[in-house]
């Protein structure tokens, strides 16, 4: 048979766009690949690079099919990485060629890292001796490999000199194979001193990790007991067992303290990942994680689809927090991914919080998942005093938002020469600017929000889609000059009314669009632990995790402030977010106070709070959320429908509530307009449906999409599985 006869083989290949599944590439006679091969493929007039899935690759009129172009030098996309690829496709409803794009989210690393030239000393002598000629031997002398350029600079010489020894055979030139970003961590580098509950923790953790199968355990902790000492224990054990870990951290660009204190323990860095990464950096990291040379990666929720190729363990710190919900094309929750993970690869992960979300805390009492508790913070550190301020009686003088009572304890406390911290989740300088002439309110263009003045950039800004204009002297509307008010506070207007009452004091004013960027950030967290700030005036960028050993009072500016938009899930958050800025004070055992301004002190959230009865608010919330039905006691799916106009996208969710199947479990909510009706210039409706615990609202929710038209025009549709709110 001539070889050119037979058909050639026919794979399947995910590219990395809104595909529902696989395409079929042929494969030329002697290509080596495999499924996991990432290969790069024709699409259209372009070439992209895509991943070579499981099954055959289907049937495709051979006078279409084209070839795979190239099979990149990398290590294969693991059976269970694709496996998750396929999990969470299924589960969100998104495409799998989607959720594949988040795991080739480096492309350059596909090809193999250069080696690196460099030159290495022989046996030979120079034929004569110069000062020079004599630093650079000297030099050269540790029998170690440089580069040309490393040693003229460490020898204090031009490059010439090296040339010159060179030519007489003095060096000979060698390739190098690519420096590992970080060093291997050493499990046994410094082992910590454990007090008994931590240890008997720490105990429970490392037995998950050598039974080596999946499982769950929530560490519930307050502020400061040692959870991270603890699951540190849990890292040093799955290392010994040459595993790889993942560590996953809602602010991992801010978590500079983080890495340092994981290299106190483990002898250096783990890698980072996270989207202020350099793209060089991220390619390093993407490449030696699939090589198995990075060990311990802390990142962002997108670190779940690095391609580890010996991953044992998955840490979830604050695993809690709203920053681990993506909701951008791809809508998922890294909390439960990572769970779904540690299930797919049969390996323990671990969660963290001094504040559980009910979810994991439902889990944790019904068995589901393990729990362990540690109830005390180490050391002689106490638990901040808290108390509420009730606005009505101890009102802010006119025209300030800091009660009298705020400011007493502010006042004690810098003669101490301690810290205070005043916490306002509002960026900006007011929230709302009006006209006091003809009360024209400044409001987006393209959203249905209102425009935040930026005192110290002199601007209006839309949080939404960063729209902005200069802030003008005269209303637009009816052009009266200087009669434009700023109504509410943001913490630039809370610093200039710290600056008013405390004239000395050094005031630091940390917030996520400060000029500057994460660096500018990281050097005034810095600052502040060191003791070179009086006050801090933060949004909750300041909540999460750092440690400022000499801050004593943390007042709460506006404690109402999340528990207004009516949504279910508000007080939860709410608590969670207080309880973890009130826990900023007092680390290192100085007394320490914490202060929530409220006009409802009698407040469930207040109360748990004050009280410090964090069991009893659970209960509570825990109640009310099984009589509604609501998760984790019943199932929600949000269906978003936005168009360039309000008629295409209110009557496209019309028609998608018509499309929905009969059933008795599950009810259809809306169409009503969405919380954000307007953004950047997409109006936007929302389906809400809501079913039982055990209802498989995929089902429901797909049947529904293929039972109504397709989205035409400008209209799309996107579903939001587990929505964060509802
Ligand atoms: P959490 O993660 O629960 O907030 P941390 O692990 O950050 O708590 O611990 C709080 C502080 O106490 C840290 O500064 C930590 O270094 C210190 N610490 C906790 N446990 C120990 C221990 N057993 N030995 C020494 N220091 C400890
Ligand atoms: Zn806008």
């Amino acid at each position: 048979m001539k070889p050119d006869s037979q058909p050639p083989r026919v794979v399947p290949v995910l590219v990395p766009m809104p595909a529902d599944r696989p395409y079929s590439y042929s494969v030329a006679a002697g290509m080596q690949v495999g499924p996991g091969s990432i290969v790069r493929v024709p699409l259209g007039p372009r070439q992209v690079a895509g991943i070579v899935w499981d099954g055959d690759g289907g049937s495709v009129d051979p006078k279409k099919l084209r070839p795979i172009e190239q099979v990149f030098d990398c290590p294969r996309v693991t059976d269970e990485m694709r496996r998750f690829v396929d999990w969470i496709a299924d589960y969100t409803l998104s495409p799998p060629g989607l959720v594949a794009r988040m795991l080739l989210r480096a492309p350059a690393a596909f090809d193999p890292e250069p080696w690196i030239e460099a030159i290495e000393r022989t046996d030979a002598a120079p034929d004569r001796m110069t000062a020079a000629r004599g630093r650079v031997l000297e030099t050269a002398d540790s029998g170690l490999a440089w580069t040309r350029s490393g040693l003229a600079h460490a020898a204090g010489v031009s490059s010439t000199v090296i040339d010159g020894l060179k030519a007489q055979g003095v060096f000979r030139d060698v390739m190098l194979p690519p420096r590992p970003i970080v060093a291997a961590p050493d499990p046994s580098y410094a082992t910590p001193q454990l007090m008994p509950d931590q240890e008997s923790t720490a105990a429970t953790l490392t037995e998950k990790v050598s039974a080596g199968t999946f499982s769950v355990t929530l560490i519930d902790g307050v502020t400061g007991s040692g959870k991270t000492e603890v699951y540190f224990e849990a890292i040093a054990a799955a290392l010994m067992k040459g595993r790889q870990v993942l560590i996953l951290l809602p602010e991992i660009a801010l978590t500079h303290a983080f890495l340092e204190r994981f290299q106190d323990r483990f002898g250096t860095k783990p890698a980072e990942w996270h989207s202020d990464l350099p793209p060089r950096m991220r390619e390093k990291v993407w490449r030696q994680v699939a090589e198995g040379q990075v060990r311990v990666v802390a990142g962002a929720r997108s670190a779940l689809f690095l391609p580890f190729c010996e991953l044992g363990l998955v840490v979830v710190d604050e695993e809690h927090d709203p920053a681990y919900k993506q909701e951008d094309r791809v809508y998922y929750n890294a909390r439960d991914m990572a769970v779904v993970r540690g299930h797919i690869g049969g390996f323990p992960v671990v969660l963290a919080s001094a504040t559980p979300s009910l979810e994991s805390r439902v889990n944790a009492l019904s068995g589901r998942y393990a729990r362990v508790a540690l109830p005390a913070r180490f050391a002689e550190a106490a638990l901040p005093d808290l108390k509420a301020i009730d606005m009505r009686r101890s009102p802010p003088a006119r025209g300030g938002f800091l009660s009298p009572i705020l400011l007493d304890e502010t006042r004690r406390t810098l003669e101490r020469g301690e810290q205070a911290l005043f916490f306002l989740n509002r960026r900006g300088y007011a929230p709302l600017t009006l006209c006091r002439v003809c009360g024209h309110r400044f409001q987006c263009p393209d959203c249905s929000s209102w425009l935040v003045e930026h005192r110290f950039r002199g601007q209006l800004v839309c949080h939404h889609c960063g729209h902005n204009e200069p802030r003008p002297e005269a209303c637009p509307e009816c052009g009266t000059l200087d009669h434009l008010v700023a109504c509410g506070p943001g913490v630039e207007r809370i610093a200039e009314e710290a600056v008013g009452h405390f004239p000395d004091a050094r005031i630091i004013v940390l917030s996520s669009d400060m000029l500057g960027g994460v660096r500018r950030l990281r050097l005034e967290l810095e600052a502040i632990s060191k003791g070179e700030a009086d006050i801090v005036i933060g949004t909750q960028l300041v909540a999460k995790g750092h440690n400022f050993p000499n801050m004593t009072l943390v007042g709460i500016v506006d404690a109402d402030l999340g528990l207004a938009n009516g949504d279910p899930r508000a007080a939860e958050r709410t608590f969670q977010l207080l309880s973890q800025v009130t826990g900023r004070a007092g680390r290192t055992g100085k007394k320490s106070l914490g202060l929530l301004q409220t006009y409802q002190p009698e407040h469930p959230v207040m109360k748990a709070i004050v009280s410090g009865d964090a069991e009893a608010f659970y209960e509570r919330e825990t109640e009310e959320r099984q009589r509604a039905g609501l998760p984790p006691f019943g199932r929600l799916a949000g269906i978003i429908v936005s168009a360039a106009t309000r008629q295409e996208a209110e009557s496209h969710a019309r028609a998608l509530r018509r499309a929905a199947p009969a059933a008795t479990d599950i009810q259809v909510l809306g169409p009503a307009e969405a919380p954000l009706a307007l953004i950047g210039g997409r109006h936007r409706f929302r389906l809400l449906v809501h079913g039982e615990r055990r209802t498989d609202i995929q089902k429901f929710v797909r049947s529904m999409l293929a039972a109504a038209d397709r989205p035409r025009g400008s209209v799309r549709v996107q579903v939001d599985i587990d929505p964060q709110s509802f």
